[in-house]
């Protein structure tokens, strides 16, 4: 049975950062929902068909489509080997139930951030149209030297359209939603499941990493 575990995070939480890291140290396939049905919605699929309806009303992707797609990923030779490591499934609590069928989940990372501090850290975030640089107005390591423009290049910085109060809220209500029942779901395993600290995952150790996935 292939391998692997599960990254939790709210959008803005930090996944992405952690998911480097952690490719550096353990050589697991990184296994992303979003990233796979993006694909497939590209290259024109019969799962991309399906999907791209429920992507564009940020609606979940009905569990048959998303369980079929991730089986045949983590089912692969590269995956069967080296492990998996996946990232925006489960979803549901069905989706866990399914995964338990076909691999053997060794631990449950769930980064733990507070509201109010992802709240800063998504609308406060600037970014250089020019060279890309993105800065933090909340934080004093992120902020730039003068306020509103780019320390590389003096150019304006720019908020993004979806970085707004509403849609925060939105994808913040939708994450809890969700996530509640599956860390329910894996917290009545023993053991599998993980907190780490979201404010300061750009700062895990190696030795910290090793630990929580011990
Ligand atoms: P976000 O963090 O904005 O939700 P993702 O890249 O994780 O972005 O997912 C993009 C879209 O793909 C979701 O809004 C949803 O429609 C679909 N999706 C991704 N993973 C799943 C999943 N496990 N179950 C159902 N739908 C999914």
């Amino acid at each position: 049975m292939a391998r692997g575990i599960v990254l939790f995070g709210a959008p803005g939480a930090g996944k992405g950062t952690l998911a480097d890291k952690i490719k550096k140290v353990f050589p697991v396939v990184h296994v992303s929902t979003g990233d796979l049905l993006r694909e497939n919605v590209r290259r024109g699929t019969e799962v991309g068909k399906k999907a791209k309806g429920f992507m564009d009303q940020g609606k979940l992707v009905p569990d048959d489509i998303v369980i079929a797609m991730v089986r045949e990923r983590i089912g692969k030779d590269d995956a069967r080997k080296s492990g998996f490591m996946l990232d925006g499934f489960p979803r549901t609590v069905e989706q866990a139930q399914a995964l338990d069928k076909v691999a053997r989940i060794d631990a449950v990372l769930v980064i733990d951030i507070k509201k109010e501090d992802l709240r800063k850290r998504i609308l406060g975030r600037r970014s250089c149209t020019k060279c890309g640089k993105i800065y933090n107005i909340y934080n004093e390591r992120l902020r730039p030297k003068r306020e509103g423009f780019c320390d590389n290049d003096g150019t304006k910085l720019m908020q993004r359209d979806d970085d707004n109060e509403d849609t925060f809220e939105k994808r913040w209500n939708t994450y809890l939603g969700q996530s509640e029942h599956v860390i329910d779901y894996y917290s009545k395993k023993a053991g599998l499941v993980r907190r780490l600290d979201g404010t300061r995952t750009m700062d895990l150790s190696e030795e910290e990493l090793r630990k929580a996935l011990s």
